[in-house]
Order: structure tokens, then C-alpha cells, then sequence
């Protein structure tokens, strides 16, 4: 039996239920994830079991920290680190404003904890705000890392919910399979437009096709000049030649230009051309803290 008391269910993933509990021991809040795999038949695959033995070793102060694992017939509960709120809940409740400032450190702590995890070599490949956790104190916490690559990239949510395509780059829309860090870097670019505009994600497309749309209509369709190889990946179709119609300030008034600067950096259709963490913690964007 589990040495926690389950309080209250906090969300519904896409790997399965989450409730905040506490430990009969220890009186510490946590937050516990039932992962129900789908094979209930096979039992928890070893490849599943050996990526979370993995994420138990990644200790930062911008990822969620991973506890401890319970291991009983086909289910698996991880026990995680408590956090107030996800990003998508702090949206909710700002009233479509915020201060840049807050924006600028959010920002950073997700790009610090990206980092630190791109360098052990894990990615996260579900990067979204539901996935993003703060507290109150201002910190922020990257949530469900690792877990695309021990359960497999989701489809559907546990809840049977269609997994959001909102924060996935163009090359993995096109079947792209190959993935790097590029595919979070995409996500991030996605996610500080939507902080910086208090909420209102960047490309909420429909399905795949509507998603690729409202990407080329801001960024420009891609080219085999700009991106050799595109017409190769598994899903290519063709789309129109877009230009894009608005201007970064009109979809980020809120972003200096900087930050519009950088927020390009990682919006680039060729994953190869898309900047690294590391290089985005070095930008002027953060490092001159005067600019407003
Ligand atoms: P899944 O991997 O199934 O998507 P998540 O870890 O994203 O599950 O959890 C679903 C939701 O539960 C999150 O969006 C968040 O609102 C809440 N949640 C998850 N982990 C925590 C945590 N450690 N602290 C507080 N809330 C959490
Ligand atoms: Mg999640």
C-alpha cells in the first residue's frame, strides 16, 4: 500500500489521473500520478521503467522533482513535487495583462530548466502550459518531462481528449520523427508569445492541417531554400505560398523588440535553424535587464 493520503484529484492528464496527497509519514504535500499504460496485459514496459529511473536523477530548481516510483502489476504511480498552479490555470487568472517583467522570468526559468535537461540529453517533447507548474513564490517548474519518451509521444489524453497540437513545430506536423531539442525549442517559442500576450496562445489550430496553416501565414511557408529536405518528411503536402500579414509587433505588442527578436529565434520552420537554450539565456533579451 502507498504511504500517502490521497486529498484531492488535481488534474486529468495525458498519462493518467493526478492527485495532490500527503505522506502518512513525513506530513509533506506531493503530488501523485497514476500512469495507466495501455497493454494492461504486458505490465509496465522495462523501457518505461529505465526512462523514470532517468528522470529520478534530474534535480533542478526549474523541473518538478521526481520522488519516487511505486511499481505494482500493470500500474505505476509517480510521485512528484507538490506546485501550486499550472500556467495554463495562472492565465486564467490574470485578466489579459502582465508585467513584462514577469514575463521575462518565467521565460527564463523555463529556458534555465530546459537547459539543464537538453544537457542531460532528455527531452520533453509535450512542452504546453498545463505542463508548466509556479507556485506563488514566482517559480516555475517544467512538469512531465521525460515521459513522452518512457510512454510514447500522446495522441489522446487519458480523458480521451485529442492531445493539443498548438505547441508542436512544423516538422513534426509533417511526420517528421527524428526528434532533437528543437522540438522543445519550438514549443518555448510558442509558449513566450502566449505569456507575453497574457495567455493567448499563438497558433490554436484545429488539426494538423489548420495548425500548419496559421504557422505559415505568420512565419511564411517554407521553402526547400529555406528548409532543404522539407519536401521529404513522411507528411509533406504542399501549401499555398503564404507572407506573413502581420507584423511581430502587431502579434506581440506587449514584447519589446528584443524580446520579438528572440521569440524569431525559435519560431524557425527548419528545426536546424532554431536556437538552443543555452544560446537563448545569452540573448539581450535577458541579459539587458534595463530594456523594458
Ligand atoms: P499528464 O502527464 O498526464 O499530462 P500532468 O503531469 O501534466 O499529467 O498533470 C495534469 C495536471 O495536473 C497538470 O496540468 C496540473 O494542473 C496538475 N499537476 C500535475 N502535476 C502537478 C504537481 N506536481 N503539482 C501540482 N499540480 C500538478
Ligand atoms: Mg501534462
Amino acid at each position: 500500500m502507498l504511504k500517502y493520503d490521497k486529498l484531492e484529484k488535481i488534474g486529468e492528464g495525458t498519462y493518467g489521473t493526478v492527485f495532490k496527497a500527503r505522506s502518512k509519514d513525513s506530513g509533506e504535500v506531493v503530488a501523485l500520478k497514476r500512469v495507466k499504460l495501455d497493454d494492461d496485459d504486458e505490465g509496465v514496459p522495462s523501457s518505461a521503467l529505465r526512462e523514470i529511473c532517468i528522470l529520478r536523477e534530474l534535480k533542478h530548481r526549474n523541473v518538478v522533482r521526481l520522488y519516487d516510483v511505486v511499481h505494482s502489476e500493470n500500474k505505476l504511480t509517480l510521485v512528484f513535487e507538490y506546485c501550486d498552479q499550472d500556467l495554463k490555470k495562472f492565465f486564467d487568472s490574470l485578466n489579459g495583462y502582465i508585467d513584462q517583467q514577469v514575463a521575462r522570468s518565467l521565460m527564463m526559468q523555463l529556458l534555465r530548466g530546459l537547459s539543464f535537461c537538453h544537457a542531460h540529453h532528455v527531452l520533453h517533447r509535450d512542452l504546453k502550459p498545463q505542463n508548466l507548474l509556479i507556485n506563488t513564490n514566482g517559480s516555475l517548474k517544467l512538469a512531465d518531462f521525460g515521459l513522452a519518451r518512457a510512454f510514447g509521444i500522446p495522441v489522446r489524453c487519458y480523458s480521451a481528449e485529442v492531445v493539443t497540437l498548438w505547441y508542436r513545430p512544423p516538422d513534426v506536423l509533417f511526420g517528421g520523427k527524428l526528434y532533437n531539442t528543437s522540438i522543445d525549442m519550438w514549443s518555448a517559442g510558442c509558449i513566450f508569445a502566449e505569456i507575453s500576450n497574457a495567455g493567448r496562445p499563438l497558433f490554436p489550430g484545429a488539426d494538423v492541417d489548420d495548425q500548419l496553416k496559421r504557422i505559415f501565414r505568420q512565419l511564411g511557408t517554407p521553402t526547400e531554400d529555406s528548409w532543404p529536405s522539407l519536401t521529404q518528411l513522411p507528411d509533406y503536402k504542399p501549401y499555398p505560398l503564404y507572407h506573413p500579414a502581420l507584423t511581430w509587433g502587431q502579434v506581440v505588442p506587449n514584447l519589446s523588440s528584443k524580446g520579438r527578436d528572440l521569440l524569431q529565434k525559435f519560431l524557425m520552420c527548419n528545426p536546424t535553424g532554431r536556437i538552443d537554450a543555452e544560446s537563448a539565456l545569452r540573448h539581450p533579451y535577458f541579459t539587458d535587464v534595463n530594456d523594458a
